[in-house]
């Protein structure tokens, strides 16, 4: 229990200070937007953001404004899923990387990580461009298909 209240206070200390870094202030809605999004471990959809808000003053338009501003100083992550709802996530430098299942259905995103031999083998793919010359920025490695809810 103490360790998870650690990683919560890690968590808005890190946010916090990226939305300093970016003239921004950890409002009330915004630290609301991003404990949302810590607790439920998958990308939401803003209208899930507004669903398991516990601050009954988060009106939806400012989730919607916070959330844009959220992404502009790199605490979550906008997730386009082909479908519908954007999703959106703690960024990658926050959680950790990972990849995306994607439902073609209902848009809906699950997270799941590699195995690190296929990690690292990525990593090796990576390198090899950039010996060519290439500037690589990481990658995305996305499985489409069907949620258990769709299929
Ligand atoms: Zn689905
Ligand atoms: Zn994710």
């Amino acid at each position: 229990m103490a360790k998870e209240n650690k990683i919560d206070e890690d968590l808005h200390l890190l946010a916090a200070r990226r939305l300093r870094a970016a003239g921004m202030r950890y409002s009330k809605s915004r630290k609301a937007i991003v404990e949302v999004l810590a607790n439920a471990g998958r990308p939401l959809t803003l209208d899930e953001v507004l669903l398991f808000k516990s601050d009954s003053n988060l009106a939806q338009s400012s989730v919607y404004r916070n959330s844009t501003e959220l992404v502009e100083a790199g605490v979550i992550k906008c997730l386009a899923s082909g479908k519908d709802h954007n999703r959106f996530e703690l960024d990658d430098s926050i959680i950790g990387h990972h990849h995306h299942f994607v439902c073609s259905d209902c848009g809906d995103i699950e997270d799941f990580h590699v195995s690190e031999p296929l990690e690292k083998e990525i990593l090796a793919l990576e390198a090899e461009l950039i010996n060519k010359g290439l500037s690589v920025q990481g990658h995305t490695l996305d499985i489409q298909g069907r949620c258990k809810q769709c299929s």
